[in-house]
């Protein structure tokens, strides 16, 4: 696109790819954007990724959806937003009458904003009646959330992204930063190289691992034993914080004892790491203030919340928390995926995490939404839904801006069970895997369309603002969520961004004190406390409601093991140039260059024993389904491992990973442990 920087007009809005939360400046000409620039605020202060700067040409893209669809004996029809609103209302209205509202599922975004967030769930909740609200939060850091919440308090990140350029010490377990939160993993490396000490727990390597003092690459599925074993040598060589540990936590003696057996010999034998690389990183961790950044390396497993838990009960006994550049920090992926959570887009609480099953919660949303019965009952979570929708329980479901056909496990099942709808609604830019089977679909805005918040990942709440008007006949997606309002009979009194803004903030305590004029300039992370954010949590410990727990956790061992049939693990994730499952990355020329195809990474070792080479072509079968891609060389992958990005409708990994297992407290799928046979 051609144009003079005079020509141009700016507009400051927040990045619409990952949960960093870049706030960038777009330049836009005959609206259309034509350059990004980093804005010299928190939390990038000057820097974005190659997505922020380059990625943002989709928005443009002729495959956008400009106009509502209906499917007619299989074939998609252009259709008004009369007639696609009426159908919908109308079989959402049948489903009520003739099954109730369980029969009724839907999903909610970490793409869209807090306002279509929350007006997304009060609508199902207060007019459908339904719990069955959930997002795809639920297939990553739910268990953070569950771990978190009950550790320390607050299911979230503890600090901010910004504090990362200043640690002094940084352990990153299970999250490969510099591909998933580039800009954050920028900060810490800017870190090392100002001095800064850094260990990494991971199955494979990652950029940082070179620079790295410990890098303690694991067997997949065995985080527990080498936390653990970190605790033991701490404690065993008293390099804890004894007037910490006293005064702010319970449960010490109990942890204690709990690590007793988890010795670097034990450890050693079953992570497959040397035990004096577990001494060092202890040693290390406890030697300055130290934070760690975990990922989905951890949550997607059997175990996931568990995963977490040893790793706050690691920085509870160091003092860690509480303290600027130390904490706890689950890394959110997706753009909004934290206030998606906040917003309540969860099947077991409503905004600001007020659960649905408490009675006195339940009379205050009645009583503001002005709205009776709601259910006093958790719903569903998405892997549970397409469960029920497979056995014909679920008749109706509404999906907001998520990918569900690429996305959640065991694929094959979950394309089976779509089909059993009698009626499928997805509301998206593009015609995603999951719209092409919808009977419904709506043309929604992307995030340089919309106006309202995101929260990134540390929990700055900012500032969306509309870049570029819409093409088509696309209607803004809070306003396609109000229209649904009015025809199901609900009467929506605040009706812009700002005032839905404001009435989720009345309702929900923990976003008491936010508004639009406060965080105008510079986002501000909740919660607030006398109009002002908190970086980190916990800072006035002598405020604590109650003392931090420390949470004895065990090694479980996973339910579907490697065997003579399946000899080899899976593990899946993402990589810098793609997002998620490519709708709007894929579409950006630039970044398909650089990450074109997918791809399956292995060691030498491995391609030895299965007479491979690089560049070879390879199936890869698990019980539940086969994909065939190329192999690709990477030396610093573990023994027996083999890791595929899901990020490509090419070679659908989730149709061979699981969902029979799940971690029992998140409901999260184990997608980090799936045995393969490599043919
Ligand atoms: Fe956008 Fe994340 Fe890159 Fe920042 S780091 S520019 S938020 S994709």
């Amino acid at each position: 696109h051609q144009f003079r920087h005079w020509e141009t007009k700016i507009v400051k809005t927040t990045c619409g790819y990952c949960g960093v939360g870049c706030q960038i400046n777009f330049e836009v000409k005959d609206n259309t954007i034509v350059e990004a620039h980093p804005a010299l605020v928190k939390p990038n202060v000057g820097l974005l990724c190659v997505k922020g700067k380059f990625g943002f040409s989709y928005v443009n893209h002729p495959e956008r959806l400009t106009h509502p669809l209906i499917k007619e004996n299989g074939v998609f029809r252009k259709a008004s937003w009369n007639e696609a609103l009426s159908l919908i209302t109308k079989k959402l209205s049948d489903t009520m009458k003739n099954y109730g509202g369980e029969a009724i599922g839907a999903f909610s975004s970490g793409k869209c904003t807090n306002e279509e967030n929350y007006l997304f769930q009060k609508f199902f909740r207060g007019v459908v009646k339904t719990n069955n609200v959930d997002h795809c939060s639920r297939l990553c850091h739910s268990s953070s959330s569950a771990a978190l919440g009950k550790t320390l308090g607050y299911g979230a990140m503890s600090n901010s992204v910004h504090e990362g350029f200043d640690s002094k010490v940084v352990l990153i377990s299970g999250e490969n930063i510099r591909e998933t939160h580039p800009v954050l993993g920028t900060k810490v490396k800017h870190a090392v190289q100002k001095g800064a000490k850094l260990i990494i727990i991971d199955i494979r390597d990652i950029d940082l691992s070179e620079i790295a003092d410990v890098f303690l690459k694991i067997n997949p599925g065995t985080d527990i034993a080498l936390v653990n074993a970190m605790v033991n040598v701490i404690i065993s060589e008293r390099l804890y914080n004894k007037k910490y540990i006293d005064e702010n936590t319970e449960g010490f003696e109990a942890l204690k004892e709990s690590v007793k057996d988890y010795t670097p010999e034990y450890a050693e034998k079953i992570c497959g790491v040397s035990k004096d690389d577990v001494i060092k990183a202890a040693r290390i961790y406890s030697s300055d203030v130290a934070t760690t950044y975990l990922g989905m390396g951890n949550t997607q497993h059997i175990n996931g919340s568990d995963n977490v838990t040893a790793l706050s009960n690691l920085a509870l006994i160091c003092g860690n928390v509480g303290k600027e550049r130390g904490g706890v920090n689950p890394l959110r992926g997706q753009n909004n995926a934290q206030g998606a959570c906040d917003m309540g887009a969860f099947p077991d609480i409503y905004s600001g995490y007020q659960k649905v099953d408490d009675p006195k919660v339940k009379e205050k949303m009645e009583k503001f939404w002005n709205v009776e019965n709601l259910s006093p009952f958790a719903g569903i979570t998405v892997v549970e839904m397409i469960d029920k929708i497979s056995k014909n329980e679920m008749k109706f479901l509404y999906v907001m801006g998520e990918n569900p056909l690429m996305t959640d496990p065991n694929l094959n099942h979950v394309r089976s069970a779509l089909k059993n709808l009698d009626l499928l609604v997805v509301q998206d830019i593009f015609l995603t895997e999951t719209a092409a089977m919808a009977d419904v679909v709506l043309p929604a805005t992307c995030f340089a369309e919309k106006i309202g918040t995101f929260v990134n990942t540390g929990r700055r709440v900012q500032r969306v603002r509309q870049v570029v008007t819409p093409p088509g006949e696309v209607k803004m997606d809070l306003d396609i969520i109000l229209e649904l309002m009015d025809r199901m009979g609900y009467k929506q009194i605040n009706r812009t961004p700002e005032t839905i803004f404001n009435e989720l903030c009345e309702v929900t305590p923990l976003y008491s004190g936010l508004s639009y004029s406060l965080i105008e300039d510079e986002g501000v992370q909740w919660p607030v406390i006398n109009g002002v954010g908190t970086e980190f949590l916990y800072e006035d410990l002598s405020n604590l409601k109650r003392k931090f727990s420390l949470i004895p956790v065990e090694l479980v061992n996973s339910i579907e093991v490697v065997n003579d049939e399946y000899p080899y693990y899976l593990s899946t994730g993402r990589v810098l140039y793609q997002y998620h499952t490519r709708s709007m990355s894929g579409r950006v020329d630039g970044l398909n260059e650089k990450c074109p195809e997918p791809y399956a990474e292995m060691n030498s070792n491995l391609l030895e024993k299965i007479s491979k080479k690089d560049g070879d072509m390879i199936t890869i079968k698990s019980r539940r389904g086969e994909i065939t891609l190329k192999i690709k060389i990477r030396e610093g992958v573990k023994d027996g491992v083999v890791f595929v990005p899901f990020h490509f409708s090419s070679a659908l990994v989730n149709e061979l990973t699981g969902s029979e297992f799940l971690e029992p407290i998140s409901k999260t799928p184990e997608y980090k442990i799936c045995p393969v046979k490599l043919i």
